[in-house]
């Protein structure tokens, strides 16, 4: 099968042909040594790419499922957590925390902006906070968070990094052998779908434990889950042919395609890649007058919230792109209406984005806007290039 329509969301993203084909291959039984080759195989790329040498979880379920995940093994009922927030899938985490009777404070950015790094340290300050939440890049804003600045100021507190990488995982750096100034300054945790960045269909949950963190489970006599609770998924992971609950045997061929691709890109090269092609959506786009949420010091490599013009009808100008065959969704909240949210990560490719720039500015032209689709596409090409990829 191939893409009839440009996907250009942020989540689910355009599905390469191998990916289908992985994907539609004969189902076999779960406990079939042939799909427990293939499960262990997604299971080693998956660590590969976090570069842990903690335990993967690779689950049915959305992003959603893999933010609980890594919640309910590590706080429980009546600890405290930080919620670094950027904007709607940030303060997910304050819902979340609460329906497990965690008590959440939270530190909240004005749409579009990054909450400081030394206002983390003064709320650290205020008490002994068990975990801090950090959404990589906030689907909702396109604000992508600092990593550098946070990280540091949360382990001298010495508290768990949890990072949402579901909008940013394989895209954006999520090294978790990496230290962040001192060394154990680490990512504990990070949690993504397989749908955005990743490139594959919606469905799976993927979460990544490091030393510190399944340290922090054992000390838990009990977790409010049984799904979720990592002790039933640990025998699975090191031996995908053990049941514990049926995984999606068709998605999991589908993902170790999926992460086949992204290795075999590289992950240097799929970073620079997603730089570029953000840096240049937002300047071609700039070119007819539209301008990111987010300032480009803060701006996500993966998708973009973009202020319409003046005037410019929002439901109008999606239903006629849409009819040319690229999908962009709405904006969340009180930005509804007034921008739209662009996605430009996993497999999109430059020919894909370049096509979009254009028929984004034909658009516009037809709904009386007078642009230049040829010279936004111009300023495409020449900032999504990078060398060698
Ligand atoms: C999409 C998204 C989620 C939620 O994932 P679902 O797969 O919809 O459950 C969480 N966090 C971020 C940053 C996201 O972009």
């Amino acid at each position: 099968m191939t893409n009839r329509e440009m996907l250009l969301i942020p989540g689910p993203t355009p599905v390469m042909d191998s990916i289908y084909d992985a994907l539609a291959q004969e189902t076999r039984g779960h406990t079939d040594p042939r799909f427990a080759a293939i499960y262990r195989n997604a299971i080693v790329r998956t660590k590969e790419m976090f570069k842990t040498d903690g335990e993967v979880f690779v689950i049915a379920g959305s992003g959603t499922v893999a933010m609980e995940m890594a919640l309910v093994n590590t706080v429980s009922a009546g600890e405290k957590l930080l919620v670094i927030s950027h904007g709607y899938f940030g303060d997910r985490f304050i819902k979340l925390g609460e329906a497990f009777g965690i008590e959440v404070d939270v530190l909240q950015a004005e749409w579009g902006k990054q909450v400081a790094a030394k206002d983390v340290d003064s709320k650290l300050e205020t008490g002994n906070f068990k975990a801090v939440t950090i959404t990589h890049a906030d689907t909702s804003t396109g604000v992508a968070a600092n990593l550098d600045a946070l990280i540091p100021v949360i382990k001298k507190h010495e508290a768990l990094v949890i990072l949402d990488g579901v909008c940013a995982t394989a895209a954006m750096e999520e090294n978790m052998s990496k230290t962040y100034g001192s060394p154990d300054a680490k990512i504990d945790i990070v949690l993504t779908g397989s749908q955005k960045a990743i490139g594959v269909p919606p469905g799976l949950a993927i979460v990544a434990f490091n030393k510190t963190a399944l340290a922090e489970r054992e000390k838990l006599n009990h977790v409010p889950a049984y799904y979720c609770d990592i002790h039933n998924w640990i025998p699975i992971m090191n031996d995908p042919q053990k049941y514990f609950a049926t995984p999606p045997v068709n998605l999991i061929y589908a993902y170790d395609e999926g992460m086949k691709l992204v290795l075999e890109e590289g992950l240097e090269n799929r970073y620079e890649r997603h730089k570029a092609f953000g840096k240049a959506v937002r300047s071609a786009l700039s070119v007819y007058g539209m301008k990111a949420l987010a300032e480009e010091e803060v701006a996500a490599a993966t998708l973009s919230c973009i202020l319409y013009p003046e005037g410019m009808d929002d439901a109008a100008f999606r239903a006629a792109l849409a009819k040319k065959g690229v999908i962009v969704a709405g904006a969340l909240a009180h930005l509804a209406g007034k921008a739209f949210r662009i996605g430009h990560m996993g497999n999109t490719t430059v020919e894909m984005l370049e096509k979009a720039i254009v028929l984004i500015g034909e658009t516009m032209n037809e709904l009386g806007y007078p642009v230049d689709p040829a010279k936004a596409a111009e300023r495409f090409k020449e900032l999504s290039f990078v060398k060698g990829v």
